[in-house]
């Protein structure tokens, strides 16, 4: 391998070809010493963790235009929090970024640290995090390593060990060859070349950089890596949910703080468990609850099945919400609510 031929060819393709993000600067203002805002780049890594650039990006935009600093953000309500992050999954995330905000703001001074050592020390910053921040928006020559970059390694080197066991050394691969020069353009060369060309499947390897110096490419058998270890299958978890409406209201309960969805308003619900429940477990209230039909929701460790029961009533200890007020459930309760109230479009 010769790594300086290819890190020139991936930096001078990036320098013609980087994605325009809202949180990046392009690599020509890069040059002429614009520097990268470490809270928009920390913000934009937490969003995409598990998410997509398009589903991503109308969140990112909302968020920086009502909370432009991370003092801004570390002094929101958290339900206002939550809220806005409705829709983007893994609400974990959300806690942690709004304890790492708070950090940031209470113990820095609202200025994040600049290594990443500081940034790991950070409530709910992770190795990828650190180290993506730490190229990205202080030109640490860290070595930022995800998904992307695992399977563009697997590729250059042909690496033949199945993930997850390959990870450590797909990550000491990309270490050997971070560019010390550009550290924060080397990152984001090899996360675009891992999302527009070097793609999980049908590469665009005609349109490569790099080809030159990939090993599964000079083999042909590039779309094989990288090499997995058989997954088991996702189990499947069945419940209810509750709708149950007065007037033009409906009964909403706050999750508890530990948990899957913790934290969030949603639609009451029975236990979700390997079998069908058999009763009204969970129910808001004795009602007349008639079937609305059935919802699909996939989680990262189960598929969830649940059977959409709708009443009219009255309870207690629920928080009564308006139809508007539905469109920040997370997904799988909007799905359930749409379905009850046959409402497919309006919320
Ligand atoms: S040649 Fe193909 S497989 Fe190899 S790094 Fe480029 S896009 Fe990926």
């Amino acid at each position: 391998m010769n790594t300086p031929d290819l890190r020139h060819r991936l930096l001078t393709w990036y320098d013609a070809a980087a994605r325009d993000l809202p949180w990046r600067v392009r690599p020509a203002d890069h040059a002429a010493g614009v520097r990268a805002d470490p809270y928009r780049v920390w913000l934009s890594e937490v969003m995409l963790q598990q998410t997509t650039v398009p589903h991503a990006t109308p969140y990112f935009l909302g968020f920086t235009r009502r909370w432009p600093t991370v003092t801004d953000l570390a002094n929101v309500e958290d339900g206002d929090l939550m809220a806005a992050w409705a829709g983007l999954g893994y609400y974990a995330r959300a806690r942690n970024l709004l304890a790492c905000a708070r950090a940031v703001a209470r113990d820095h001074g609202g200025v994040f640290p600049d290594t990443e050592e500081g940034l790991r020390a950070l409530p709910g910053v992770g190795a990828y995090t650190a180290a993506a921040v730490a190229a990205i928006a202080f030109d640490r020559p860290a070595n930022v390593v995800d998904g992307n970059v695992e399977r563009v390694m697997s590729r250059l080197f042909a690496i033949e060990d199945p993930l997850p066991d390959s990870k450590p050394r797909l990550k000491a691969l990309a270490g050997d060859l971070v560019d010390a020069h550009r550290p924060g353009d080397w990152a984001q060369a090899l996360m675009d070349l891992g999302a527009t060309i070097c793609k999980p499947k049908s590469p665009l390897c005609d349109r490569c950089p790099v080809s030159m110096h990939c090993a599964a490419f000079a083999r042909g058998d590039q779309d094989t890596f990288p090499r997995k270890t058989k997954k088991a299958a996702r189990p499947r978890r069945f419940g209810i949910a509750y709708v149950l409406t007065l007037g033009d209201e409906v009964a909403l309960v706050r999750r508890p703080d530990k948990g899957l969805l913790g934290g969030m308003l949603g639609l009451p619900t029975s236990d979700w468990t390997s079998a069908p429940p058999t009763d009204l477990q969970g129910a808001p209230a004795a009602a007349a609850w008639r079937e609305a039909g059935e919802i699909e929701h996939v989680f990262t460790h189960f598929s969830l099945t649940l059977t959409v029961l709708k009443a009219e009533g009255d309870a207690d200890d629920v928080v009564w919400t308006s139809m508007e007020g539905l469109g920040a459930l997370p997904s799988v309760f909007l799905k359930a609510a749409r379905l009850a109230l046959e409402t497919p479009r309006l919320l």
